[in-house]
């Protein structure tokens, strides 16, 4: 017998498991509104023109080679990574107040931050909002936190933020309580507060002494603007907050598998820094010791020169009008069924997810039925609509409802 005959198997990961079954069918329409990564309107991967160029840029330079990069990982990509986040005119930044470590994506970065807070901080508290991405409750765990708790987030009757609630649970959170915050095209439900509720949440984690933690996985898919989709952060380190946030260049490069990320950390004295470097040197190195080099080189060279930096601003741009313009599709064509409901939250939901509200009979209906793939919380990637299949799933949705 196998000494590993203990082990249980574990609880399969809906999106993949999902994926399979999409893949694993062999429906000529079928359609997966399951994955979280953007797709062309044929339906395929993206790679940025402006990554494309760079690659083949960097291919070329015989000077670069493969040797280790530090443990914090690539220093131009990190200053460039922190700067775009806080902004050109941050303050803490020309302060010397804040400052950036490479990490394996958004999930790294969330990652060795969750670690550092526990080990170092002492942190044991954790809030996720109902409902998040769902790795959030892991990656902490898995970090050494102990106590996950949730914030509620969604109304899903009236398909807004439940923004009472939301503050009701801030409000009782016990002080050094670390607060997941997604900074902008909240996964799964589209939704994020306003400039006024960002202010309101401010002012409940200042009197609660509560950290912010932000999880800025889109910055750019919200609004097609970068600088737009930083405010909540940009607001918190006007506001005073020390924070820190996990940054994944994985859908605004489309770099997903490169695991490009960076954690940004904003002190309010400048002379914690070094010490807090060390630590953060020792929790990586004892993790996996130095990042991966390509796709921090390629981030890097786009974002310090100012012509690709354009380029990309261009492709993101191209993505963000896609879902938009898909967004509106299908709710017009909807709202010209008469489908049974209403159907504004398709076009005010933003960034690459929508949570339609369809109910658990009504995903199960559109996956046997119409070979239509998407999460049981009814959650539906916009990119996974094409023109090509954007009418077969409005009458899907349709037929969904009202059978
Ligand atoms: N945070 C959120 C809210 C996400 O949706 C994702 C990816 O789906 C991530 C973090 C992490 O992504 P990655 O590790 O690929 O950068």
């Amino acid at each position: 017998a196998s000494r590993f005959s203990v082990v249980e198997a574990g609880p399969p990961i809906e999106v993949f498991a999902l994926t399979k079954s999409f893949t694993d069918d062999p429906f000529p329409n079928k359609v997966n509104l399951g994955v979280g990564a953007y797709r062309t309107d044929d339906c395929v991967p993206w790679v940025l023109p402006v990554v494309r160029k760079t690659e083949q840029q960097i291919a070329n330079d015989l000077s670069l080679n493969h040797e280790y990069l530090p443990v914090l990982g690539l220093d131009s990509f990190t200053t460039a990574a922190t700067k775009l986040l806080l902004g050109q005119d941050s303050k803490a930044i020309s302060e010397g107040r804040a400052t950036g470590v490479q990490t394996l994506s958004g999930t790294g970065a969330l990652r060795v931050g969750a670690e550092f807070l526990a080990r170092l901080l002492k942190y044991k508290t954790f809030y996720y909002s109902t409902p998040t991405w769902e790795n959030h409750r892991l990656v902490f765990m898995n970090a050494g936190f102990t106590e996950p708790r949730e914030y509620r987030y969604w109304n899903a009757a009236e398909r807004c933020i439940d923004f009472d609630a939301y503050v009701a649970d801030l409000k009782n959170a016990p002080e050094n309580s670390v607060i997941i915050l997604q900074a902008c095209a909240h996964n799964p439900t589209g939704s994020d507060p306003t400039p006024e509720q960002w202010e309101k949440i401010a002012d409940v984690m200042q009197e609660r002494k509560l950290f912010p933690f932000f999880d800025s996985a889109y910055q750019g898919f919200a609004s097609g603007d970068v600088e737009k989709d930083a405010f909540a952060v940009r607001y918190f380190e006007k506001r005073g907050f020390e924070f820190v946030c996990a940054q994944s260049f994985a859908k605004n490069f489309g770099l997903y598998n490169e695991r490009v990320g960076n954690l940004t950390m904003v002190f309010n004295d400048k002379e914690v820094i070094a010490k807090v470097k060390s630590q953060v040197t020792l929790v990586i190195r004892g993790m996996y010791s130095n990042p991966p080099n390509h796709g921090a080189r390629v981030v890097s060279t786009i974002l310090n020169n100012p012509s690709l930096y354009e380029e990309w601003k261009g492709c993101i741009k191209t993505m963000a009008d896609r879902i938009m313009s898909m967004r509106k599709g299908l709710r017009e064509r909807l709202e010209a069924k008469g489908t049974p409901g209403t159907w504004e939250h398709i076009t005010k939901q933003i960034g690459m997810f929508s949570y339609t509200g369809l109910n658990l009979r009504q995903v199960e209906h559109m996956v046997k039925e119409h070979h239509i793939y998407l999460l049981k919380s009814g959650r539906i990637n916009m990119c996974g609509l094409t023109t090509k299949n954007i009418d077969y799933v409005a009458n899907a949705i349709h037929d969904s409802i009202t059978k």
